[in-house]
């Protein structure tokens, strides 16, 4: 492996596993996920990358009794959008809790986990998820 790889797939752990998202250098702006362009400055974005906290409060929540195939299993789960300590809104599955203690302001911290299993070998994919601080 050349140092070039190795410097990808760290930038690429990174974003996995961290929230990284863009902040604007013009207008302040903060996006998540990362975006190529400001929508209030457009052509005169000066983007940088961004780490948010990974921490905010629950903004919305719907329990999610019927699944997808592949996440039955799971079923019930909280998925809702979390409103980060930065003001940025973003989805995700609220884990390791029951559905009914999940309400709206409860804070909330990102944990890494298990997202799904795909295809015949069985390659586990993971991502960011959330979880109640007690
Ligand atoms: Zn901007």
């Amino acid at each position: 492996m050349h140092k070039q790889s190795v410097a990808i797939a760290w930038r690429k752990f990174r974003s996995k596993y961290r929230l990284v998202g863009t902040k604007c250098r013009t207008c302040g702006s903060l996006y998540y996920p990362p975006v190529n362009i400001c929508s209030k400055c457009r052509r005169n974005s000066k983007l940088g990358e961004y780490i948010f906290n990974e921490k905010g409060k629950i903004y919305s929540k719907t329990v999610v009794r019927s699944a997808a195939e592949g996440f039955g299993r799971q079923t019930p789960y909280v998925v809702a959008i979390i409103e980060l300590e930065e003001g940025v809104r973003i989805y995700g599955q609220v884990v390791d809790c029951n559905v009914d203690d999940v309400n709206i302001g409860d804070p909330v911290y990102c944990v890494f986990r298990k997202m799904y299993t795909s295809g015949k070998e069985g390659i586990i994919k993971y991502g960011l998820k959330f979880k109640l601080e007690n």
